[in-house]
């Protein structure tokens, strides 16, 4: 049994704003079956410490940069699992996690310094065999580590999204105590400024990313966001390993959230009649395609917006769930409002995605780039056919549904990001919708299709082993 400690700046139920999240939620949960997980997080003011019942814990002193900071530390178990909360005013008296919609708090560099500080204190008072870092919110706790030579763990960094690495001004470099000798193009120093994501792939021992197309992708500059060159000098220590989701929370046969569980494709009929008429959407006979995602290019959000109306001629419904930057927000709204056949809801809500996964007939995610995508995992589990680009995570979970096979789901595939093939792709769906035989027995093949844990988890449960099993020079 292996100590793990799972580090992690957004974890369901307590806070999440993406895939991220669900991860940190769920992977810890398959492997804690047989290790000894504790998961570290953030205490963000949104966290409901009442509703968890999460308690005050010894705190800790962080000297960093020469400055003390005085870490309050709080936890709860939760289903089985241990969790510490870092506390701080500057998580707790912040609105965002991150920062407001479309740039982050000036001083993250410091908020997540910090709590890579405080994930190293806890690696040592906890004797971790394995500290698990994921993105570049936790990245600096690798080089802490790999210099702190009483902490004996090795480190595993997980990249969810290489298009976010925590670049800057290099200013910082004094107030995170890293010194200078950090400063270079083998370490941390990139284009002048600070590149918290190096970190961790440079210092970690393991890197892994979250499907093996994608780290096959972040090699090639077109996907490489500038460390492609860098990340191929560490290739050696790089594996893509797919995510999985927590398939007793994504459950379409005990989901409370549902107007009413179902166990089989024609299980959907009721939900997709009561969504319809929650939102005001007429015809139930006609199809349902949902997009569900944040508002950014990464999704694709300008080839839906460019062929919305064109979709929306066609005989179905389209309903929009999401947030993100505001143009997209302006442009999307702005079309919806002339079709009486698109619904949009601009926002987070878990529940309502879940309803929509289990009203739909389809799923939009025409993703530019996707390192694994957990839409389309969470769509097939619903039996809702996934519509996707082939690339990063959806090409290895969806494959073309007229050579569909059986270790992916099936779905409508379409090879380039562009909106002809996307609208292709549509139009596809809606020939193949026309065909209610072969549809039904597409979404019961992906409701069958293992989109759990259960194989990943062993991936990283290897990946620990041979890790700790490798000597470690400490004191
Ligand atoms: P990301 O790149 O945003 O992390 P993923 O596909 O990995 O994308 O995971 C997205 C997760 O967030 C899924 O669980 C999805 O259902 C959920 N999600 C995204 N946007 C919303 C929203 N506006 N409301 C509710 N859930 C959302």
């Amino acid at each position: 049994m292996l100590s793990i400690l799972f580090a992690a700046s957004e974890v369901f139920p307590f806070a999440k704003t993406g895939g991220l999240a669900d991860v940190a939620y769920s992977l810890p949960r398959a492997l804690g079956e047989r290790h000894e997980v504790t998961v570290v997080m953030p205490l963000y003011r949104m966290v409901d410490q009442i509703r968890y019942r999460i308690e005050k814990r010894d705190g800790m002193t962080i000297v960093m940069g020469g400055t003390s900071y005085n870490i309050s530390m709080y936890g709860c178990h939760f289903e089985g699992i241990e969790y510490l909360f870092v506390g701080t005013p500057l998580f707790g008296e912040r609105e965002y996690l991150y920062g407001p919609p479309e740039r982050g708090y000036e001083d993250n560099a410091l908020r997540f310094g910090l709590f890579s500080y405080a994930i190293t204190h806890l690696a040592a008072m906890l004797r971790s065999d394995i500290v698990h870092l994921n993105d570049w919110q936790t990245a600096l706790a690798a080089l802490l580590i790999s210099r702190e030579k009483t902490v004996c763990a090795k480190t595993v960094y997980t990249i969810h999204n290489l298009a976010y690495q925590g670049i800057f001004e290099a200013s910082f470099l004094k107030s995170l105590g890293i010194e200078q000798r950090y400063f270079t193009q083998e370490g941390i120093e990139f284009y002048g400024k600070i590149n918290l994501m190096k970190s961790g792939i440079g210092y970690a021992d393991a890197v892994t990313t979250v499907s093996p197309t994608y780290a096959k992708e972040i090699l090639t500059p077109v996907f490489g966001c500038g460390l492609d060159g860098f990340l191929k000098v560490h290739a050696n220590k790089l594996t893509g390993i797919i995510n999985g989701i927590d398939t007793s929370h994504f459950s379409p046969s005990t989901d409370l959230a549902l107007y009413r569980p179902y166990k089989t494709p024609q299980g959907k009929k009721f939900n997709k009649q009561r969504y319809l008429s929650s939102v005001n959407l007429q015809s139930e006979d006609k199809p349902l395609f949902i997009f569900i995602g944040r508002f950014t290019w990464q999704k694709g959000v300008d080839m839906l917006i460019e062929t919305l109306l064109m979709m929306a001629g066609d005989a179905c419904n389209i309903a929009i769930l999401g947030e993100g930057e505001a143009h997209y927000r302006t442009d999307i709204e702005s079309q919806a409002e002339r079709c009486d056949n698109v619904h949009c809801f601009f926002g987070y809500d878990e529940a309502l995605a879940h309803r929509m996964y289990a009203a739909a007939d389809f799923l939009l995610m025409p993703s530019v780039f996707e390192p694994c995508g957990l839409n389309q995992l969470i769509a097939m589990h619903y039996g809702t056919i996934p519509v996707v680009h082939s690339v990063g995570g959806l090409a290895d979970t969806v494959s073309a549904y007229d050579s569909c096979d059986t270790a992916r789901g099936c779905g409508v595939v379409f090879d380039s990001a562009s909106s002809h093939e996307f609208m292709q792709a549509f139009e596809a769906a809606l020939d193949l919708y026309a065909r209610p035989k072969t549809c039904l027995q597409i979404a019961a093949h992906d409701m069958q299709v293992d989109v759990s844990w259960h194989n990943s988890a062993k991936r990283y449960e290897n990946l620990y082993r041979t890790l700790s099993e490798e000597q470690v020079e400490c004191t």
